[in-house]
């Protein structure tokens, strides 16, 4: 039996393994390792593949949620509007400044947040909009942002699972995951579409303020003139070696994102005559996962684990019903499509090296499973 593992990087590592051993060898050669020549060339970089004007590099995906928020100024008696369906990322991050996570429905057919469902939710206290592009997809961002403006209320994408996602504007323009909000968070956690061979993370932001007190916030509220700090930051820097090898996987990763798309394509045909829902296809959408719903999807998911193929749940249990967030005080039964969704998704086995072959056992196991 050939098993086909949820991910692979070593294959995806593999077949560029000399330019990411030159870009290493390079930063052992500088002996420069924290916010250097790399940093700032990455960062250049990624924001001009955004469509953005500036970025700054973070230690993690974390990191980059949480000081968006603090650059805003968010804290104690503060509310930010977000989902539940995201694995707790976002409301971690809201509560890490003291505020008040608060948590929008998602829309049944692409998983992300309802504009409707946001604007029920808007109260003086909102300070913020944190939507997911989940997946791989845009959140409905032109929907959102209209809200957002109307009550005049910044925006920060939560673009973890979106490097390279687009959308068209309102004038018929692509625009990317992280050129929509006042800030967007990415994070370079090695299995995303563009992955660090670590921890890593970054805002993107066209705000040329905010990104000079992004720069503050990640290294203890100094600036960079005079060495003193007027508000307190925490140590949050992206290391050189990660930014050479993101830079390398830079060039890579419109690629990986067309070979995602064309293994979206196969699983699509293959699915197809099965009781099983494929996710809904959109030009723009890169398929960081590829997520399927299905009737006993627990069964159907031991059944695929029986014949060699890993599959996994993004994520199991929303935000609201976790122990850890009962102080939140949001009953089951409040979200009720984030609730529902939760029991029957199910996340196959999608990424840039996977063969057709293996598309297809995963495909036939799964007919197997479902009937
Ligand atoms: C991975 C992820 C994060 C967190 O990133 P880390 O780098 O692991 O801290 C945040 N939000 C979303 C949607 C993610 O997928």
């Amino acid at each position: 039996m050939m098993t086909i593992p949820f991910g692979d990087l070593r294959r995806q590592n593999a077949a560029i393994r000399t330019e990411i051993d030159e870009a290493i060898n390079r930063v052992l050669d500088s002996g420069w390792f924290i916010l250097g020549k790399e940093v700032a060339a990455f960062e250049q970089e990624f924001a001009a593949f955004c469509g953005a004007a500036h970025c700054v590099g973070v230690a993690s995906g974390f990191d980059a949620l949480y000081l968006a928020l603090a650059s805003l100024d968010i804290g104690p008696g503060d509310e930010v509007i977000t989902v539940a369906n995201a694995c707790m990322y976002e409301a971690a991050a809201i509560l890490q400044t003291g505020a008040m996570p608060v948590f929008a429905d998602v829309d049944s057919a692409t998983q992300n947040m309802n504009p409707t469902a946001l604007e029920a939710v808007i109260t003086s206290r909102t300070k913020a909009i944190l939507p997911v592009h989940l997946f791989g997809r845009l959140a409905p961002m032109l929907e959102i942002n209209q809200i957002a403006q109307r009550h005049g209320i910044p925006v920060i994408e939560d673009a973890a699972q979106a490097h390279g996602a687009w959308r068209l504007d309102e004038s018929g323009a692509r625009r990317k995951a992280g050129a929509w909000g006042n800030m967007a968070c990415f994070s370079f956690y090695p299995s995303k579409n563009l992955g660090a061979l670590g921890d890593g993370g970054a805002v993107v932001t066209n705000d040329a303020e905010l990104a000079e007190r992004l720069r503050r916030l990640r290294m203890y509220g100094w600036s960079s003139k005079y060495c003193t700090a007027e508000t307190s930051g925490r140590n949050s820097r992206l290391d050189e070696i990660q930014a050479a090898i993101l830079r390398v996987k830079l060039r890579h990763l419109e690629a990986g994102n067309r070979a995602r798309r064309e293994r979206a394509a196969w699983y699509a045909a293959a699915l197809a005559d099965l009781p099983v829902m494929p996710p809904v296809d959109e030009e723009g959408h890169i398929y960081h996962l590829y997520v399927v719903k299905l009737d006993q999807r627990d069964a159907v998911r031991a059944h695929l684990a029986s014949a060699g193929i890993g599959c996994d749940v993004h994520y199991p249990m929303p935000t609201h019903l976790q122990p850890a967030y009962q102080s939140l005080k949001v009953e089951p039964g409040a979200l009720p499509v984030t609730e529902r969704l939760a029991g029957c998704i199910l996340s196959l086995p999608l990424w840039p090296e996977l063969t057709h072959d293996e598309v297809t056992q995963v495909a036939n196991a799964l007919q197997a499973a479902v009937f």
